[in-house]
């Protein structure tokens, strides 16, 4: 059986970077907290609890000790409560995230009602719309940015997950609300780009692994689109979980892994297909 690893499986550059830092940050000291899970791996949360890294929900019990900002940030109130409380903080939140954030603020102060293509429930999302100080619309689709009212000057920015398809819609609809309008292209591509690797990989294998949280929306959507294509994928949170029945018959096994799984993850499900495959062949 060949074994295929995709190429981008595996944490994007503001996952590692956000990881790193929180176990630079354990490895620090004491006291030290994050705000909300640092990524969607209960794997990676796990670690860091093992490590002394708890999460918290949110700053009303915290007076003193390190705080850890996730990859995908915090409401702009959080973080104005962290410094109000002189907590040390290590803002892990991905660059992209914060041009995203910046941009909205900057909209604001300058007169534009600010218009962000993504889903409200999501905490990046929301930690994005607390930058503005003026009015600020969520909206999901193009449908639903056709029911905003007529502005004067629209600002616009995605959640860095979205299609290019969807900020496109949302953006023809604001040209028909709006007499002037700024856009910004906020979308960061390490999702988009591993599940066209994905669709590719699905269509060349006979089955296919997808390792990751399931509590991670990329990962899922990850394991969707190569389901659709593949009915024989799996979606896995860690090597355990493999089950050699799914291998029989299988001449090729593709494997990939959402943006939020560490590499450790990925190396233990590789090396335990490869058990399975070596016992398969006695
Ligand atoms: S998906 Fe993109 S925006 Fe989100 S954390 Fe990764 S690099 Fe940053």
């Amino acid at each position: 059986m060949e074994i295929i690893l995709a190429k981008q499986a595996g944490f994007c550059f503001g996952v590692k970077r956000a990881t790193q830092m929180a176990f630079e940050a354990a490895e620090k000291g004491d006291r030290t907290y994050t705000l909300g899970p640092i990524i969607h791996s209960p794997q990676v949360v796990q670690k860091l609890e093992e490590m002394g890294v708890g999460v918290i929900n949110n700053l009303d019990e915290q007076e003193t000790g390190t705080i850890i900002i996730r990859s995908h940030g915090v409401a702009a109130e959080e973080v104005d409560e962290a410094v109000r409380k002189a907590l040390d903080i290590v803002d892990a939140t991905c660059p992209f995230v914060k041009k995203a954030q910046e941009h909205v603020q900057s909209l604001s102060h300058a007169g534009y009602d600010v218009v962000v293509v993504g889903d409200a429930d999501h905490p990046e999302v929301q930690g994005i719309v607390s930058y503005a100080t003026g009015r600020v619309f969520v909206v999901g689709s193009g449908e639903e940015a056709a029911r905003l009212p007529r502005m004067a000057k629209i600002g616009v920015v995605a959640q860095t997950t979205q299609s290019f398809e969807n900020l496109k819609n949302v953006v023809i609809e604001c040209l028909v609300k709006g007499g002037e309008i700024r856009v910004f292209h906020t979308i960061c591509d390490a999702t988009a780009v591993r599940q066209e690797e994905a669709k590719l990989l699905a269509q060349q294998v006979d089955c296919m692994i997808v390792i990751g949280g399931y509590n991670s929306a990329n990962t899922k959507r990850l394991a969707e689109v190569c389901a659709e294509l593949l009915p024989r994928t799996h979606h896995i949170e860690t090597a355990q979980q493999l089950v050699p029945a799914w291998f029989d018959k299988v001449e090729k096994v593709g494997v990939t892994a959402g943006a939020s799984t560490p590499k450790w993850l990925i190396d233990e499900v590789m090396e335990r297909i490869e058990d399975i495959n070596r016992d398969k062949k006695h």
